[in-house]
């Protein structure tokens, strides 16, 4: 298996008025060639944050990385200088972001915002840079593809005539113009009405497959990683507490955050009447983060090393890895098997 990105541990911190908020504390994540990873948690956990540290597009007057390295196709991208992570963004790494309206340059045609990309990125056959008019023609090709009706016609409107549904597709069309290797997609269909989520998660697998393009999919929404995902990250406080491949999680998950999450989601086959259970509490403080384990405070089986002590991640497989003081070889508590 060929890793496209690997990410070692990456710690990002904000500066606020607030103090420094640890947003990412010591990530280490894979992304195979050709595979699916779905980052998942709640708001503000630093799923968002270890994506976009990727791209490097972070607010550099407040952010700053403190150490770790993301490596993209074996290329250290922080050693990279802003010139030449302008080459990788959207030319070898794309992006679709939550809000279509907000990623989109209000004053300027959705036809001219994607050929902008392949002016600058795109080449023809011959590897020569692309006119206008071969630039224009492809940016209508590729709003044909991802399914605009009337592509011409559309590619001369602004994003204020599009709706919700229609723009995504023109961002994942931006997004694919010049077949990156590696999507990342932010919340992608968080903004969009329910009837067009599934519509917008179809489109993206299929130019995943007809591209082969690696795709890290960011999402607090455990429907979008069943649909799409092969292998899924779970985030709190800042970390990964559970990884591995998707029938790990949803059918073996170690850690009581992971539970938490699939209790809080409605099943085909859960009984009727079977009210959804919420995780109490709130994520913790990442200005002042806890020492031990992040979900302490939330946690039913919180014993008193897991205050004090960060939990080491264990391996219950190949695939699959926790954070969770349960799995110590010496601890007396275990988490009961989950009944599928
Ligand atoms: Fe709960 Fe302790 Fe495991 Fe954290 S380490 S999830 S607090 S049992």
């Amino acid at each position: 298996m060929i890793v496209i990105i690997e990410i070692k541990d990456l710690r990002v911190s904000f500066h606020t008025y607030f103090g420094e908020v640890q947003a990412v504390r010591g990530v280490n994540l894979k992304l195979n060639d050709n595979d699916t990873l779905a980052i998942v948690g709640e708001s503000g956990c630093g799923k968002s944050v270890t994506a976009l540290s990727i791209m490097r597009i972070h607010n550099m007057e407040t952010t700053e990385f403190k150490s770790g390295k993301i490596l993209f196709d074996g290329t250290d991208l922080f050693k990279l200088s802003e010139k030449e992570m302008q080459n990788i963004r959207g030319n070898q790494i794309g992006m679709i972001f939550q809000d279509p309206m907000t990623a989109l340059n209000p004053s300027m045609t959705v036809g001219n915002q994607i050929a902008e990309v392949l002016l600058r990125h795109g080449r023809d056959a011959n590897a020569k840079r692309l006119s206008s008019k071969d630039a224009k023609e492809r940016a209508i090709e590729l709003l044909r593809r991802v399914k605009t009706p009337s592509p011409e016609r559309r590619a001369n409107q602004f994003p204020y005539e599009f709706s919700g549904g229609m723009l995504q597709r023109a961002v994942i069309a931006m997004a694919m113009a010049c077949s990156p290797k590696v999507l990342i997609a932010d919340e992608p269909t968080t903004a969009l009405d329910v009837t067009v989520q599934a519509q917008i998660l179809d489109l993206i697998k299929e130019m995943q497959s007809e591209r082969r393009v690696s795709l890290i999919i960011i999402t607090h929404d455990l429907g979008v990683v069943a649909n799409i995902a092969k292998n899924v990250a779970v985030m709190y406080g800042g970390l990964i507490v559970e990884s591995g491949a998707i029938g790990d999680i949803f059918y073996r998950s170690s850690h009581p955050y992971t539970r938490g999450l699939l209790d809080s989601i409605s099943r085909k086959n859960g009984a009727k009447n079977e009210p959804l259970r919420s995780i109490e509490g709130t994520p913790p403080d990442l200005v002042d983060p806890p020492a031990g384990c992040p979900f302490t405070d939330r946690c039913e089986y919180a014993m008193r090393v897991c205050k004090d002590h960060m939990p080491p991640e264990s391996a219950l497989s190949e695939t699959h890895l926790c954070r969770c003081w349960m799995l110590d070889p010496e601890c007396p508590l275990k988490l009961e098997r989950r009944k599928l």
